[in-house]
Order: structure tokens, then C-alpha cells, then sequence
């Protein structure tokens, strides 16, 4: 086979959870939950099973739960997607993001994206012809250089994909940056992906500033987010892709073969959630609680913390232990001292060392307790 990603092996995510298995060290890699989701939410969902919802969804998604979504970002967005014609249920974000580039990219698009970037989005470029076109963000505050986005900016531009917040900077775009972004496009043809699946977990009393909240980025824009992330269900695959009825009639053109639909009786079971439990309101203040528990631990190790202003990801610094390359010591962590991470470097596309892991602190008290309890003991 004529590979169309020869370069690429299994994502750092399963490389540093096989290793944290092997090692059987505490896994703050892959980002996600050590607790359990909303019990009522599972037995919702049973509920549905045994009533009977075990076929085939509407290709868009269970109209129920399309409403549901309309409402809620209306509530949080106060902005209006019709559940008919600009929301689609996704199988995770992760099937909307594919499904985007599907849609969009033509063999020579470019496309253009921030590094460090989420593992997914260059590959997915790639499979479609495309050549992403990377803006090298940098620690420690990863700031965004939008003279330099302006000159990637050429007809051949196809799509800008923007992630806020940021997996793995933990860093949010503020409404300065939104509004270069509106000057940079309002005159081009390119549309914009805008992966917020992070939207719920922002700190110190910011709010999440959405491309939806501007006209000429929400008339391009399609909109991304996960019930993973909403619900600690990053095993149940369900996300949302939002988008104007234009855009999302051709997303749904590629999304009907691509995935036809999503699970049923999940689906039933969210709407109803959605429809009576806005727990998500509390998210941030339930995620920063962890946030600051870690920083405050770290001081105890030689581990120096960058800011974080939204995600469950926390970057460290560990330069004051090893010149190590990332890589080299995320995995030495993992076999040496039982705490799997996850280096920063595997986010750009170019050999970097920046002396930075990434932390997952979506995980018991107990869990971070015994971890830093792990990383004083590095020197
Ligand atoms: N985008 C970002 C930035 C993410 O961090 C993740 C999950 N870690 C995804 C997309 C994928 O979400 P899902 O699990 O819903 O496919
Ligand atoms: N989004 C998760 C993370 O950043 C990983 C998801 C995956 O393994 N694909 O850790």
C-alpha cells in the first residue's frame, strides 16, 4: 500500500497509555476522566436500550437532541442554530473534524493551524490532499502573531482551524484575537473550524469566547464540541458540529458516508440530560478547583507550572530537572517514577524542545495527591 500518512504511527495518546500500562503508572496523559460519569445519565441511556431505541438514528441526529443542543447554545452562545438545518451530531469531535476536512479540502488546499496543535487535525489534512500550513506558537504564552497568519493568507487558503481553549497550551483567544481574525478573512474566501470542545472549562472568572459570537466568522465558521468533555463520556464518541445551513448541507453530504449516524439510544439519553441537568455551568469552577490543587502541589516539586486559562491540561516545566528531550522524558517519567505525561514537542509538526510535558488533571483529588507525591521525588 502507498501509504497517504507514512510518517504517521499510533497517536502520542495510545503511545503514552500503553506505556502507563506497561509501567503501571499513573496515567496523566490521555486526557481524560478518572471518575464516572452522571449515574442517572447511565440509566437513561439503559432505560432507552430496553425500551427499544437500539436502531438506526436520523442521519443528522435524534431531532430531540438537536433541539436540545439548539437550546443550550442559545443559553450559553446566544446565538440561534436551527436543530434542522445547522446542527449535526457527530461520532465525537473528533468525526466532526474529519468530516469537516472531508468536506472541505481539495488535493493543494491549504490549511492553516496553530502549534502546538491537537494531534488529529494535520493528519486529517493530509488524508484530503491538503497541506496545512503551520503558526508556531511558543512558551510560555504561546501568544498568536497575527501578522504572521496574515501573510499564510493566499488564495489557495482554504480553512483556518482555531482551538479555544487550547489542548495542550491551556490558553484561551481573547476578543482581540477573534477580531484580527474577522479583519484577516472578512475579504477571502476561507472558512473557519473552530474546535471548542473545551468550552466549559475556562478560568479566574473569564468566559469562552466563541467564533459564533461574530457574524463574519460565524457565516464561515463550523463549530465543534463533544459530550466527552461535557459529561466525563469521552468513551461514548458523541460530539456536535455547528455550522450555517449552506455549510452544514455539505457536511452532512460526506457526514451520510462517512458515519451514516450515531448511537441511538445515547443520544435519547442526552437530550434528556441536557433538557434538565445544566451541571455544565458549574464545570469550570468544579475543573479549576483541580487546577489549583495541582499548581499548589507542584510547588513541592521541581516541576515550575505555565499558566492555565481553560482545559484540563496543565503544562510544566521541568527544566530544572533534565535538558532531556520531551519525549525522552515524558517516557523515563513514566518508567522511573510511575507518572505518565505527555511532551509538548509531539504537537508540532518540527523538532522542538521547550523542557514542557502536559499534564491531564481531569482525575480524583486522591489521584493528583499521589502523583505529585511521585514527581517530588524526581531530581
Ligand atoms: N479536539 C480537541 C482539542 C480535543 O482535545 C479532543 C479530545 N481530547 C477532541 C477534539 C476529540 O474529541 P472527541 O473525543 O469527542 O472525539
Ligand atoms: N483528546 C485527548 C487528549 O488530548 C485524547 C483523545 C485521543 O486519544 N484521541 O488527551
Amino acid at each position: 500500500i502507498t501509504s497517504k500518512l507514512p510518517d504517521t504511527g499510533p497517536s502520542i495518546f495510545t503511545k503514552m497509555s500503553q506505556l502507563a500500562a506497561r509501567h503501571q503508572a499513573i496515567n496523566l496523559s490521555q486526557g481524560f476522566p478518572d471518575f464516572d460519569c452522571s449515574p442517572r445519565l447511565v440509566s437513561l441511556v439503559s432505560q432507552y436500550m430496553r425500551a427499544g431505541y437500539n436502531q438506526y438514528a436520523p442521519m443528522a441526529g435524534v431531532i430531540a437532541l438537536r433541539e436540545q443542543i439548539s437550546a443550550k447554545v442559545v443559553a450559553t452562545k446566544g446565538v440561534f442554530y436551527d436543530p434542522d438545518t445547522a446542527i449535526t451530531v457527530t461520532a465525537g469531535a473528533t468525526q466532526a473534524l474529519f468530516t469537516v476536512m472531508a468536506a472541505l479540502i481539495h488535493p493543494g488546499d491549504e490549511v492553516i493551524l496553530f502549534e502546538p496543535a491537537y494531534d488529529s487535525y494535520a493528519p486529517s489534512v493530509r488524508v484530503f490532499g491538503g497541506i496545512p500550513k503551520a503558526v508556531p506558537l511558543l512558551a510560555p504564552d504561546f501568544h498568536v502573531d497575527w501578522a504572521t497568519v496574515e501573510l499564510l493568507v493566499t488564495d489557495k487558503t482554504r480553512l483556518i482551524i482555531v482551538n479555544s481553549p487550547s489542548n495542550p497550551t491551556a490558553r484561551v483567544l481573547a476578543d482581540s484575537d477573534y477580531r484580527q481574525l474577522v479583519r484577516i478573512v472578512r475579504d477571502t474566501s476561507c472558512y473557519i473550524l473552530s474546535d471548542e470542545v473545551y468550552e466549559h472549562m475556562v478560568y479566574d472568572g473569564r468566559s469562552h469566547v466563541s467564533v459564533a459570537h461574530y457574524e463574519t466568522l460565524r457565516e464561515r465558521a463550523f463549530v465543534v464540541a463533544s459530550f466527552g468533555k461535557l459529561y466525563h463520556t469521552t468513551g461514548w464518541k458523541v460530539g456536535y458540529c455547528l455550522a450555517p445551513p449552506q455549510l452544514t448541507a455539505e457536511f452532512r453530504r460526506v457526514h451520510q458516508f462517512n458515519v451514516f449516524s450515531v448511537n441511538t439510544p445515547v443520544q435519547y439519553a442526552l437530550a434528556d440530560f441536557l433538557r434538565d441537568d445544566h451541571a455544565y455551568i458549574a464545570l469550570s469552577a468544579f475543573f479549576q478547583e483541580k487546577r489549583d490543587f495541582l499548581i499548589e502541589a507542584l510547588e513541592t516539586t521541581p516541576f515550575r507550572p505555565l499558566p492555565c486559562e481553560g482545559t484540563y491540561f496543565l503544562l510544566a516545566d521541568y527544566s530544572a530537572i533534565s535538558q532531556l528531550p520531551e519525549q525522552a522524558f515524558s517516557e523515563a517519567l513514566t518508567a522511573r517514577h510511575g507518572v505518565a505525561t505527555i511532551p509538548i514537542s509531539a504537537f508540532y509538526h518540527d523538532t522542538r524542545n521547550q523542557h514542557l510535558i502536559r499534564i491531564c488533571f481531569a482525575k480524583k483529588t486522591q489521584t493528583l495527591a499521589q502523583a505529585v507525591e511521585r514527581l517530588r521525588k524526581v531530581v
